[in-house]
């Protein structure tokens, strides 16, 4: 029973976090002139409305995007990603916030692909209403983290892999971790970014457990909070693990943060950057 809509947070905090690390990372796939695949494993609709009912309802935009996306004196890292929030909104009104597909199909190149899933059987229409007219672009109504290690390894020997779950059940922690291990096992040289809401400290300390575990080297820690933790009352911020990050991504973030850390919270966030396991000495 699926009951989380993204609809109702889009454009918050977390999806900004998690969106300029998305156009960095496919930015960084496309210094290469050969293709690869984007794979989706929770897709979303793809493309949001900020003056509909949801959103309104708890209007989390108003601590995300909104805060950043008329700003001047931007940093470098977040040109694309600012440019592409312009480019869906005509100044100075926010009406409309993109997806992870959406944001993905307007920078990959004509050869790349998309690969999507999405189980909720709502949102899947309008993720094929959204972006079904585009020829790169499969969409499967088919659990995502099954549907990842159906596709791996890709045939293009490239992809870039972001899993977003709602974490509606407690046992999503480790599925997705044990997943990401899995996937790893069988397309190591893949860039794979797993999110995660900072809601108890305590769950994330044991994702890193199970990473550190797994003995994959160099995997790139990225978080963000606006507020300070608070275990139980509800998302005070959201990271990222990124396998086989580009090696500018740590940097950019780094110089990146303070700036958005000033526009969300008036700079009494905390934010780390962190390798949480060694990286690979060749
Ligand atoms: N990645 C999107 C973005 O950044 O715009 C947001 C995704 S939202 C956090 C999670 C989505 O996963 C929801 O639309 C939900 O319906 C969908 N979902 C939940 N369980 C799923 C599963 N097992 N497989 C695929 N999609 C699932």
């Amino acid at each position: 029973m699926l009951s989380y809509r993204h609809a109702f947070h889009a454009g918050n905090h977390a999806d900004v976090l998690k969106h300029i690390v998305l156009v960095l990372t496919l930015e960084y796939y496309q210094r290469k002139d050969k293709p690869f695949w984007y794979i989706d494993t929770h897709a979303g609709v793809g493309l949001y409305h900020l003056n509909s009912s949801e959103a309104l309802k708890t209007r989390e935009f108003t601590h995300g995007i909104q805060n950043l996306w008329s700003a001047s004196n931007t940093p470098d890292a977040l040109h694309l990603y600012l440019n592409l929030i312009r480019q869906l909104n005509a100044q100075p009104t926010l009406e409309h916030y993109p997806g992870s597909p959406w944001i993905a199909a307007n920078v990959l190149r004509k050869t790349d692909q998309l690969r999507l899933f999405e189980l909720h059987p709502t949102d899947f229409t309008a993720l094929e209403n959204n972006l079904g007219y585009d020829k790169r672009i499969q969409i499967s109504k088919q659990d995502g983290l099954k549907g990842l290690l159906g596709l791996l390894p890709p045939i293009t020997r490239r992809a870039v892999t972001l899993i977003d779950p709602s974490y509606e059940l407690k046992t999503d922690y480790a599925d997705v971790i044990s997943t990401l291990i899995k996937a790893h096992q069988r397309f190591a040289t893949g860039t794979y970014m797993l999110w995660y809401p900072v809601i108890e400290r305590q769950r994330i300390k044991q994702m890193i457990h199970a990473l550190l575990q797994s003995k994959i080297a160099g995997i790139l820690q990225i978080e963000y909070c606006p507020l300070a933790d608070n275990a139980g009352i509800g998302m005070t911020g959201s990271g990222l693990f990124v396998i086989n990050p580009p090696w500018l991504l740590a940097g950019q973030m780094q110089s990146a943060l303070p700036w958005i850390n000033q526009q969300m919270a008036n700079s009494t966030g905390h934010f780390t950057v962190t390798y949480i396991t060694p990286e690979k000495t060749t």
